[in-house]
């Protein structure tokens, strides 16, 4: 897709957004948009930072530590946002490039978070993935365990956590699954809720997302090996 298309499909994703929100009389600019560009070239971001977009999320450590540190060199305002499983070995990348960290998952990521970030001194936001579909394939925590390992990620892990993220299945009505993550967030206390994606932001928007992650309804289809 080019670089025009883009930037149209952000205006587009961006309207719509703001439909969404009027229809759940929910405050306009109350959802915020965090623009997927993993496997996206630099040319192609750059121009949708260009048009104003601030907020971006990536799925592999190793393809954003390639693509962000210039793309940010000239805009340090830019937030990144880790949306893909995180191997226990690359939270020490992920704690340095990223400023918030969606998919806490397990003990061991907690721990290991926990770890890098008291010693870099730095602290990105971090959500706990829940695998809602309880889906054997996905990653994320199940709907049963996810309370209590919120708060063993503070009491354990001094960890802060600041929401909940859901990838529900591809195959189903996501409605049940945001209400079921919306639930959890409210029993953990918990404010942020990063749900729906190009298919389904409209609706996670109806039930409640604060943030939406929307990838191929901007940048176009992507490229599948
Ligand atoms: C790729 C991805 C998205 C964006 O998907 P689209 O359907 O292209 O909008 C959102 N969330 C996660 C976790 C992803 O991996």
């Amino acid at each position: 897709m080019s670089e025009n298309e883009a930037v149209a499909g952000l205006a587009l994703v961006r309207a719509r957004i703001g439909e969404a929100e009027k229809q759940a009389g929910r405050p306009a600019g109350s959802v915020l948009l965090v623009a997927v560009s993993k496997t996206h070239e630099a040319a192609t971001i750059r121009s949708v930072i260009e048009a104003g977009q601030r907020v971006f999320g990536e799925n592999k450590v190793q393809e954003a530590k390639a693509k962000w540190p210039a793309l940010r060199g000239d805009h340090p305002e830019i937030e990144l946002r880790l949306i893909g499983p995180l191997q226990s070995n690359k939270a020490g990348e992920a704690v340095a490039l990223f400023d918030v960290i969606e998919t806490v998952d397990r003990e061991k990521i907690a721990r290991e978070l926990g770890k890098e970030m008291e010693k870099q001194g730095r602290r990105p936001r971090l959500y706990v993935q829940v695998n809602t579909g309880e889906e054997a394939q996905k990653a994320g925590i199940a709907p049963g365990e996810a309370v209590a390992f919120v708060e063993r990620c503070r009491s354990e892990y001094g960890l802060s956590i600041e929401g909940l993220m859901c990838i529900p299945p591809a195959d189903e009505n996501p409605g049940p699954h945001f209400a079921l993550l919306e639930k959890l967030a409210r029993q953990a206390g918990l404010s942020k809720l990063s749900m729906g994606m190009s298919g389904d932001y409209e609706t996670a928007i109806g039930f409640g997302a604060t943030s939406v992650r929307v990838g191929s309804a901007i940048f176009g289809a992507r490229e599948t090996h």
